[in-house]
């Protein structure tokens, strides 16, 4: 069930991995965040854009790179497909690697991840841009390194979809993110966003929600920067965190490995 967040602004919240999609209507077409994780999925989520219009999808918006974000854009063969200048990059240079990473989560469904054409954006741009539906205009703008290095927040009105900067209902995912540069990055889009965000995964935060989340990040950067500067072992610095010791580990390491 789409859920309508605001005037024409809607998510849908997937069962599957928990994914969060948003769909915008403009006056000509719509404009759909987030594709899902494979072919098949977006196919579903295509019959579902039937119930609310028979307006045809004209934009695509990757909140990021990751696989279960983007494995769906091939479907939307007649939409501009937008997304952060790196997002598109990332995407080119990584190729079919990038199923390797989905295989991990999804190894039931190694056949229909093998069968995804994996399709970068080809609108990109490098701080922010605009997209024009007539009856609203969608604002896209990129704060810096955080879960990856190309996370946009996509904002329209009241609404900001923030894809993985946020995620609700499980610890955030550090494996490709930069976790001292996070709690800056966040700040900026939390400052900037609305006031009903949209995580990637879980359900709708506010403010208070995102504020929460920003000081879990924020203590995360602190302990990475405690085991550079105070040469405290990644293991004694995993139990401290606000995260389960593994989630942590994941985090210092990759703090380590490309902050430091
Ligand atoms: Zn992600």
């Amino acid at each position: 069930m789409f859920e309508e967040l605001a005037n024409g602004v809607f998510r849908r919240r997937y069962e599957s991995l928990d994914l969060n999609v948003g769909v915008v209507l403009g006056e000509q077409g719509i404009l759909v965040i987030d594709t899902r994780a494979s072919h098949v999925e977006a196919d579903e989520l295509r019959e579902e854009l039937r119930t609310l219009t028979t307006l045809p999808v004209r934009w695509v918006v990757d909140t990021h790179w990751h696989w279960d974000h983007t494995f769906g854009n091939a479907r939307f063969p007649g939409a501009e497909i937008w997304g952060h200048e790196l997002c598109r990059k990332t995407m080119v240079e990584l190729g079919d690697s990038m199923k390797e990473d989905a295989a991990v989560w999804l190894p039931d469904r190694l056949e229909e991840i093998a069968e995804v054409v994996i399709t970068p954006p080809t609108s990109v741009f490098e701080t922010a841009a605009g997209i024009d539906l007539g009856r609203v205009v969608v604002e896209m703008t990129y704060h810096g390194l955080g879960h990856t290095d190309s996370d946009i927040v996509v904002t329209v009105g009241e609404v900001s979809f923030m894809g993985d900067l946020l995620e609700e209902g499980a610890p955030p995912v550090f494996e490709d993110g930069f976790p001292m540069s996070w709690p800056g990055t966040l700040e900026s889009a939390v400052e900037i966003g609305s006031s009903i965000i949209v995580p990637g995964h879980g359900d709708t935060l506010d403010r208070a929600g995102a504020a929460a989340q920003l000081e879990e990040i924020r203590a995360v950067a602190d302990l990475a920067h405690r085991c550079v500067e105070e040469g405290i072992p990644v293991t004694e610095a995993a139990i401290l965190g606000p995260y389960p010791p593994d989630v942590m580990a994941s985090a210092l390491e990759r703090a380590l490995a490309v902050e430091h």
